[in-house]
């Protein structure tokens, strides 16, 4: 795919955009696909072993299968099986261009990775300066939208998730993007309030599709999705290098308590569901979360891109019900 240009986890996706290139959340294509599980299998085929995390597989069955030819790699801040994955795809003739979050946040070495990435797409300044400008528009609308779900509550959890989660490539077109975002904000003004125990979900966007229409369906309301909305970044910066300071994910668990402290404050959060990923190294980081968060906290984990099993759903049910005798 010409002009496509994947990559692995969130990157400052302005420099992409500002080379004139289509940025392409290999992610959201693996699980919007309405068979994902072909990606898997395609990965498999190939020799990846089925005690792998699903979404490495499903990355590297779409890059393979849609003919992506240039992939950004973020190696360092994000996950630790993606120097592997890189290294398979260079092998398979991809070109693959690495991109590292500075896991203590150093400013000078962010700053070196984006002009890493400026180089690699000749990106001239003016035109960066311009994409940055009106990609700021974007994220400030999906910011309302964000506040509309906890604040006014006129947003489903599963809408919150899925507008915020694509944010990380606007869909290749953030102008688009952005007029999307606000005619879906302008029907939801006219709904009724949600009701419902306010839960937050936190960890890693969920493989599996329907966790957030299911806490909806027994009494809960999703009015906090975490990564998601670190991946749309919806708050303001003076510049690109203090956006990617100022986003949490990729600097480690102390970083992101920090944010989930003060949104379960801000929102009233009465429940965390922590979402983990089966063969996720992140998991470890379920002992800390668990003991340091002031709210009850439930851990539940996905394997396959498909609808969550009966045991999950059982857990979660009871973990709504707690909440619901606390008061
Ligand atoms: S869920 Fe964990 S193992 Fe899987 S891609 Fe994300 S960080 Fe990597």
């Amino acid at each position: 795919m010409r002009g496509v240009v994947g990559f692995t986890t969130t990157i400052p996706v302005e420099v992409v955009f500002a080379g004139g290139y289509v940025p392409c959340d290999l992610n959201n294509i693996f699980i919007s696909d309405d068979n994902p599980m072909q990606y898997l299998e395609k990965a498999e085929k190939d020799g990846f072993p089925k005690s792998m995390c699903n979404w490495v597989k499903g990355i590297y069955g779409v890059v393979v299968k849609k003919g992506i030819d240039t992939v950004i790699t973020v190696t360092e801040g994000d996950c630790s099986n993606t120097r592997a994955l890189a290294e398979i795809l260079r092998y398979k003739g991809i070109r693959t261009i690495p991109f590292s979050y500075p896991f203590d946040r150093d400013r000078h070495v962010l700053e070196r990775e984006i002009d890493k990435l400026i180089t690699a797409f000749s990106v001239k300044p003016h035109r960066l300066a311009q994409v940055d400008r009106e990609i700021e528009e974007a994220r400030s609308t999906l910011a309302l939208l964000d506040r509309m779900t906890w604040s006014d509550r006129l947003v489903t959890g599963h809408e919150n998730h899925l507008w915020l989660v694509r944010a990380s490539d606007m869909l290749g077109d953030y102008r688009k993007y952005d007029v999307m975002a606000r005619r879906f904000i302008h029907g939801a003004k006219s709904r009724a309030e949600i009701q419902g125990i306010r839960i937050g979900c936190i960890g890693v966007p969920p493989i599996v599709p329907d966790l957030h229409d299911f806490i909806g369906s027994v009494g809960g309301h999703v009015v906090y999705n975490e990564t998601q909305r670190q991946f749309a970044l919806p708050y303001p910066s003076r510049n690109l290098v203090d956006r990617y300071l100022m986003y949490t994910y990729p600097y480690g668990i102390f970083a992101r308590l920090e944010d989930i402290r003060r949104e379960i404050k801000e929102r009233k959060i009465q429940g965390i569901i922590h979402y983990v990923q089966a063969f996720c190294y992140r998991v470890i980081e379920d002992v800390i979360l668990r003991e340091s968060l002031g709210v009850p906290v439930i851990s539940i984990e996905g394997d396959l891109p498909k609808a969550l099993d009966n045991r999950t759903k059982l857990r979660i049910e009871a973990f709504l019900e707690l909440l619901r005798e606390k008061g």
